[in-house]
């Protein structure tokens, strides 16, 4: 069995092999890390809702991840999510962080996910961790703290409360300043990754599936259900998705959109209907319906 060669075959792009003791897992011999590129958009879509290619990047890489997992059961080898990267990121050597919060590395930038993997068996170690955390890369830079649409990144400090992405898995009323900000991002902000100097320039020519708001506004469930396959269950459960596509669709001003958004103003869900009755005042529609009714 190569494990690693398998990862590599499977579309990861670098697999690094870790003592597992020396990263505080206990219960197995090597930790992988297995880094999956990927590549933003030249030019973010506008018109119609945009998700980030990070979440079809990181459910390819889950899917192909457990497929291995699941195949080397019997050898030892475990697919992990409860080991936390961050301070193992910290030491490892090339590794560094930004003020945006993001791990990065000199090939892919920040621009990559990360599975992980636990060996029974263990593989001769990769690298090693280094004794002393790692200092943040940014020197002078505070790009990234300019280029936030929220100021999420203000005063070189992560204030999660205004981050969009913090709002987009929340299941949440999103703050209405927040929702200001939304535009297309249905999904996902690149902002602190593109203004970036040590991630390469975008390269992608366009989004890697269309989103259409009429239909998620119009058939919720249904859509969510179809780019669950896409990007992961847990950011498309369907009121989230729902609520999102709300914001959206105030954001754009689409008044095609207003039907759609005067039923969902009636959700059972408090946030679904109070970021659709947003949305239908940002297109200065005031006569709204109850929010006891529901038709969702
Ligand atoms: S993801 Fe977007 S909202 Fe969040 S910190 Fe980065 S730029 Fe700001
Ligand atoms: S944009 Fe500048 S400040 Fe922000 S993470 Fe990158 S190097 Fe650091």
């Amino acid at each position: 069995m190569d494990i690693v060669q398998e990862l590599l075959d499977a579309g990861f792009g670098r697999v690094i092999v870790l003592d597992a003791a020396e990263c505080g897992v206990t219960e197995a011999e090597s930790l992988l890390l297995a880094l999956w590129p990927y590549q933003a958009e030249r030019e973010v879509s506008a018109g119609e809702a945009w998700i980030h290619p990070y979440y079809f990047a990181s459910q390819a890489a889950y899917r192909a991840a457990d497929a291995i997992a699941q195949r080397h059961a019997a050898d030892g080898v475990l697919w992990r999510e409860d080991i936390r990267l961050k301070p193992i990121f910290a030491r490892l050597p090339g590794f560094s962080q930004g003020r945006n919060t993001l791990s990065c590395v000199p090939e892919y930038g920040s621009r990559f996910h990360v599975q992980m993997l636990t060996l029974a068996h263990g593989l001769p170690a990769t690298h090693h961790l280094e004794e002393v955390p790692h200092a943040l890369r940014c020197g002078d830079c505070h790009r990234c703290e300019a280029a936030c649409p929220t100021g999420a990144l203000e005063g070189g400090v992560f204030h999660r409360e205004r981050c969009l992405r913090n709002w987009q898995v929340s299941g949440q009323a999103y703050p209405e300043e927040v929702r200001k900000r939304m535009g297309v991002r249905l999904i996902g902000c690149d902002e602190c990754q593109r203004c970036c100097p040590h991630n390469p320039p975008p390269a992608g020519e366009e989004a890697p599936l269309p989103v259409s708001l009429e239909e998620i506004l119009r058939t919720p469930k249904a859509a969510a259900v179809t780019l669950r396959d896409h990007i992961g269950a847990t950011i498309t459960m369907h009121n989230r998705l729902l609520g999102g596509a709300c914001i959206v669709a105030g954001c754009t001003q689409r008044r095609d959109l207003i039907p759609h958004l005067w039923r969902h103003a009636a959700s059972p869900s408090a946030a679904v209907a109070e970021h659709a009755r947003w949305a239908l005042v940002q297109m200065e529609v005031t006569f709204l319906p109850p929010t006891e009714d529901s038709h969702v």
